[in-house]
């Protein structure tokens, strides 16, 4: 028997697709780079991936989990051929405790999904990346996704209480305990957590908890001198004001959605936007302490709201910007490749100048957007992929904007992962931690 009749004898005949043009179907993520399966597997159960973690193994077939494919650094494909796992369909909410504050899912369940499920119990799952609609739950854990509340809430690794896990072998493991705390043993977990399925296959994960919050409210400053809209936020975080989101957009980025924000954006180098959530009376004071905090750094305008439409209308620059940019000039597209830059949050206005000043240096669109108040900067290439002297110049100015992320002593990744894109500049950030993690991955996966 072939390895197609193994599969298919594992997971269904229907849940293989061997043929050359759908397999080119998976050849590609949100990022630049591509590679084409010879085996896509719709598996179902953990017993079907351990069956198909065997088989791989002993022919030797290399293995890449995928959950939605909206990464953008190339995790998800498989440059050496070999099998795609696709999870999406095991996608079960298989457990909500809301007294012991955790849900049992399986990887493929899809963020926005189980937060419908939960609110309707008065609970969330906080982390919400961009792609909440669609991102897997296997995806985030496996990238330590993160959104714009990471700044009150944390990361999907803050929320991770276990796994279970199938290895490279084929054996199934389980990570961590329902307890509140535990203190036994290395922490596999966080382990895998982040391994962008590298050190086995994720296939059910049980989610920390929190109540989702009576009330919220977001504020819009506008600002005229990028550096007091930074030094603004930092005395926000640093007056007690608990954040629940906080992002900026820069000039370029403001340019590229001057018709949606209906203003001349021409005098403004940063537009802020502060959530709060919690016990109204505490969230009005603190937007109203933070219209004080704004204007006493010089803001030209200030308003916030606690309108659900209201709010909406507000966040319409933001949601808009990514679409935007992906269609700013014909054959131009969003490259992503060092556009997730963490650096420790009082350096976001002068990370944000830089990058502006690389922008005008290889005359490259870098439009800035980002988290502001945990740190992360999106620095998004608008360029013509086709276009080799553009290729040059982006190759050029990315490692300008790695070398900034470092000398900020940040990370070359706030919460996009590693993939393919951050291959040749991995080791400038790990250093000899890099030879460590290669000895991890050897022991679980030895082929
Ligand atoms: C428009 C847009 C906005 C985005 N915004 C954000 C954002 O705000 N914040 C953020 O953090 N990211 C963001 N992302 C990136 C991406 O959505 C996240 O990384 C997301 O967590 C990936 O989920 P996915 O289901 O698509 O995973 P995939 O892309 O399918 O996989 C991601 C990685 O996880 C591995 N993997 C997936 N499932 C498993 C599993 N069960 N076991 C083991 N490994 C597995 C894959 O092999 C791959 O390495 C954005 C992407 C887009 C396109």
């Amino acid at each position: 028997m072939g390895v197609l009749e193994e599969l298919q004898g594992i997971v269904g005949t229907e849940n293989v697709f061997s043929d050359k043009v759908e397999c080119m179907a998976y050849s590609r993520d949100m990022s630049v780079h591509k590679g084409i399966p010879d085996y896509v597997v719709f598996a179902k159960s953990t017993d079907e991936v351990s069956e198909i973690m065997k088989l791989a193994t002993r022919e030797r077939i290399p293995v890449v989990a995928r959950g939605s494919g909206t990464s953008v650094t190339g995790a998800v494909l498989p440059v050496k051929g070999g099998i795609i796992l696709d999870l999406h369909l095991m996608n079960k909410i298989i457990e909500i405790d809301p007294k012991n504050f955790y849900a049992k899912v399986e990887p493929g369940v899809i963020c926005a999904q189980l937060n419908a499920v939960l609110a309707k119990q008065g609970l969330m799952f906080p982390p919400n990346p961009g792609s909440e609609v669609i991102a897997t739950i296997g995806g985030m854990v496996s990238t330590n996704a993160s959104g714009h509340r990471a700044v009150k809430y944390g990361t999907t690794r803050d929320y991770i209480k276990g796994l279970t896990v199938v290895l490279a072998n084929g054996d199934i493991i389980q990570t961590g305990t329902i307890a509140p705390k535990s203190s036994l043993g290395y922490d596999l977990t966080h382990l895998f957590a982040s391994s962008e399925g590298t050190l086995g296959i994720i296939t059910e994960i049980v989610v920390k908890l929190e109540p989702k919050p009576e009330y919220g409210a977001l504020s819009v400053a506008v600002f005229g001198d990028l550096n007091k809209a930074g030094e603004a936020v930092t005395e926000v975080i640093t007056s007690g004001i608990k954040l629940a989101g906080c992002e900026i957009l820069d000039k370029f980025s403001l340019k590229v959605v001057e018709e949606v924000l209906q203003k001349d954006v021409s005098k403004i180098e940063a537009l802020l936007l502060m959530e709060a959530d919690g016990a109204k009376d505490v969230v009005i004071k603190d937007m109203n302490r933070i219209g004080e905090i704004m204007k006493a750094h010089g803001c030209l305008e200030f308003e916030w709201s606690d309108d659900p439409k209201k709010r909406e209308e507000m966040m319409l620059a933001r949601g808009r910007l990514v679409p935007t940019l992906s269609r700013i000039r014909p054959g131009n597209r969003l490259i992503p490749i060092a556009e997730d830059l963490g650096v420790p949050s009082t350096e976001i206005p002068n990370t944000i100048r830089q990058a502006q000043v690389i922008s005008e240096k290889y005359n490259i669109l870098i439009a800035t957007f980002g988290h502001v108040g945990d740190g992360n900067v999106h620095t998004t290439f608008v360029a013509d992929v086709r276009d080799r002297q553009d290729w040059e110049r982006i190759r050029k100015a990315s490692e300008e904007l790695v070398s900034i992320a470092l000398k900020a002593k940040g990370t070359l990744s706030a919460e996009h992962g590693s993939g393919l894109t951050r291959a040749p500049h991995i080791g400038l950030q790990l250093g000899n931690s890099l030879e460590l993690m290669r000895k991890i991955k050897a022991l679980l996966d030895p082929l």
